[in-house]
């Protein structure tokens, strides 16, 4: 049913795409459907930025994407199931940048139980599903 599903991961977290990517790479064995594996470098203020060496983003970007590649073979996936995606800037900006630029038809995310700080503020999740172009499978962690 879906060709394109973007599966953006959080390498920071300690079950990263964990879920998400089960769901998505049995999507796969179902049928032929391609997966854009997206995890985003947050940006580092310019301060902070001036005391790192010059080549810390491309460094930074090739070990994510290195771990992306590794969490992608221990869900079982054949290398041309996939392709990673790298970016910098703010997550929930790029993944739906990256969900149309794809022509992805379906990102699955995971989410937390929201507490207090999430009706303030909301989540990636939710700021996810509200400005999608296309169907969201949010997968509570
Ligand atoms: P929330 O649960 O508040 O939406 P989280 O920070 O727990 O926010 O992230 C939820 C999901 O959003 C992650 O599991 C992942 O799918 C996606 N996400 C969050 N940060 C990133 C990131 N830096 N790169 C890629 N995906 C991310």
């Amino acid at each position: 049913m879906f060709n394109k599903i973007l599966v953006p991961i959080d390498l920071s977290q300690s079950d990263a795409g964990g879920a998400t990517l089960a769901a998505a790479a049995d999507r796969v064995r179902q049928g032929d459907a391609k997966l854009v594996l997206l995890t985003v470098i947050a940006d580092v203020p310019n301060m902070v930025a001036a005391q790192l060496p010059a080549d810390f983003s491309d460094t930074a970007t090739q070990q994510a994407k290195a771990q992306v590649a590794e969490l992608a073979k221990s869900h079982g996936l054949a290398d041309d199931a996939y392709e990673v995606v790298i970016r910098h800037g703010t997550p929930y900006h790029e993944i739906l940048s990256v969900a149309k630029e794809s022509g992805a038809d379906l990102i699955a995310i995971s989410s937390h139980k929201p507490d207090v700080s999430d009706y303030l503020l909301g989540s990636v999740a939710a700021k996810v599903v509200r400005h999608a172009h296309c169907s969201v499978l949010v997968v509570r962690q």
